[in-house]
């Protein structure tokens, strides 16, 4: 069956459908449709870290069965800012769409040039959009305006369609002093407000949490109070992607004399793709290479890492179990784990956390001394979005389920009729007519795919069952030679179990097969 006799019928083209693939009940592969008669696009690609009994799974990235059977319709990918929940699907999305344009800011050009080059992905144009600009597709035009994150130039889109206006915050909060002294776009914000919001979509996040999220700045503050009269070395873990959280990083080491060494690969390269681009700024002699280490005194010295998450084999964790090339932790050291655990992550995160107290160095984590702040919106911020665009239709994104419902209250109390709120999940079309009333379509396939090793897509539910199953249940098996002519057994069957009881792989009743 073509596509054209399959999806006509119950598509009528002035619809404009907006689909979640991801990042609805979920924090993590966000990636949102937008659909217009014979036009697609999409804004954000992003993958997920898996949950701990996906055995085995490197990675989870979005079900794109919907655009691959649209496959001529979809004219671009927008990219909102270039964390891995938001672009860390592209290397596994873009070979299915061939010369699509993807639309990114400086930073995430830069840092996602880098990953296309490593996939080998050259048959996607990848283009300018910066914040303030407006680029063109057919019956969408796209207009980004700055939005504060824990990432420098991070956007949010205005998306004109013929049938109105959609906001889309990407990730946000509004940082009144960020670290890059730029303002999210709060004039842009209200004049879409004055211009009618068909649809806001924002980020749900931190919906949970009262007030306002603390300013960037206040973290370097706290750096600046913790390194204050050490000795010994400092460690500070983040994520490889926080450009802001590695800036203040050298400029609070800049204030003791300190000498940054940058360890772990991702962080390595984003170092050097943000220097040259002119987003980290800090004396060139502040910045010691690896192998240097050894040269610079330990009250003269701040490692920047990787292993915040607690991931098994980055810096922090192998550092923590004696098990990295460069640094070993000692007693005199300090560690700043700049970060907090992403939901999931909690008991790893605190693995490695007992580990560096147990090697004897002093640990600052979580919400201590306040070495972290959030890059999201709290409930105050999610209401000042909302009242200065004042939409009419409202989807909380970027959150689990639980997190949707307290942004949809949100809503609701600032004035969003309830039945224009859609607390939805990934493959929930809301459909809107040219009047403005929309409505939930039919669900679409939008589950996970999962990337284990080199395969992507491989290894399904069926498989990760089993894999559950055996880590829970262990192995049992049965050979048996059976002659083909008589049907008689040859020799004695053979047991082996593997996980299933210790020690003899037959006991009890099971021997008498023997
Ligand atoms: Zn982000
Ligand atoms: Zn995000």
């Amino acid at each position: 069956m073509s596509d054209q006799t399959r999806i006509r019928p119950s598509e009528p083209s002035d619809v404009l459908r907006v689909l979640p693939l991801g990042g609805v009940g979920e924090i993590g592969k966000n990636m949102y449709v937008f659909e217009y008669g014979d036009e697609i696009v999409v804004i954000d690609c992003g993958l997920m870290f898996p949950e701990e009994e996906m055995f085995g799974i490197d990675l989870v990235v979005p079900d794109v069965t919907y655009l691959r059977e649209r496959r001529e319709k979809v004219k671009a990918f927008l990219i909102t800012h270039a964390h891995e929940d938001h672009v860390g699907g592209l290397p596994y999305v873009l070979p299915y769409f061939p010369g699509v344009p993807i639309y990114a800011s400086t930073l995430a050009r830069g840092l996602l040039g880098g990953k296309i080059k490593e996939h080998k992905l050259n048959n996607n144009p990848l283009l300018a959009l910066e914040p303030g600009q407006t680029v063109e597709m057919g019956a969408f035009s796209a207009t980004a305006f700055r939005i504060g994150h824990s990432i420098p130039d991070a956007m949010g889109i205005a998306l004109r369609t013929p049938v109105g206006l959609i906001v889309h915050t990407g990730d946000f909060k509004f940082d009144h002093t960020p670290v890059d002294g730029k303002l999210s776009d709060i004039h842009a914000l209200a004049g879409f407000g004055q211009e009618g919001v068909l649809l806001l979509l924002s980020d749900s996040t931190r919906s949970e949490s009262p007030g306002y999220t603390p300013s960037e700045r206040t973290v370097g503050e706290a750096f600046r109070s913790i390194m204050d009269g050490l000795d010994g070395r400092i460690i500070v873990a983040t994520f490889a992607s926080n450009i802001a959280r590695i800036q203040q990083v050298f400029e609070a080491a800049g204030t003791f004399e300190r000498k940054v060494t940058v360890i772990g690969r991702s962080m390595e390269q984003n170092v050097r793709i943000a220097t040259d681009l002119g987003y980290l700024n800090y004396p060139s002699d502040q910045l010691v290479q690896k192998d240097r280490l050894k040269d610079i005194p330990d009250s003269k010295l701040v490692i920047a890492t990787t292993g915040a998450q607690g991931e098994p084999m980055a810096g922090l964790a192998r550092m923590a179990n004696r098990d990295h090339r460069w640094v070993e932790i000692r007693p005199t050291d300090t560690v700043i784990v700049s970060a907090s655990p992403i939901p999931g992550n909690e008991e790893v995160v605190g693995r490695t956390i007992d580990n560096l107290f147990k090697v004897g160095a002093n640990v600052y984590y979580h919400d201590i001394k306040r070495a972290h702040v959030s890059g999201h919106a709290s409930q105050e911020e999610l209401k000042l979005m909302l009242n200065l665009t004042r939409p009419k239709h409202f989807i909380p994104m970027h959150g689990e389920f639980r997190m949707l419902v307290q942004h949809g209250r949100l809503a609701a109390e600032l004035g969003v009729a309830p039945e224009n709120i859609y607390i939805i999940e990934n493959g929930q079309p809301i459909e809107f007519s040219a009047d403005g009333t929309g409505r939930r379509g039919t669900p679409v396939e939008a589950g996970y795919v999962y990337v284990d090793g080199l395969s992507v897509g491989e290894v399904g539910d069926v498989v990760l069952r089993d894999r559950r199953a055996l880590a829970s249940d262990g192995m049992f098996l049965v050979v048996v030679t059976v002659d083909k002519q008589t049907g008689n057994l040859i020799g004695r069957p053979e047991i082996v179990t593997r996980g299933f009881v210790a020690g003899a792989d037959c006991t009890g009743a099971l021997c008498a097969m023997t």
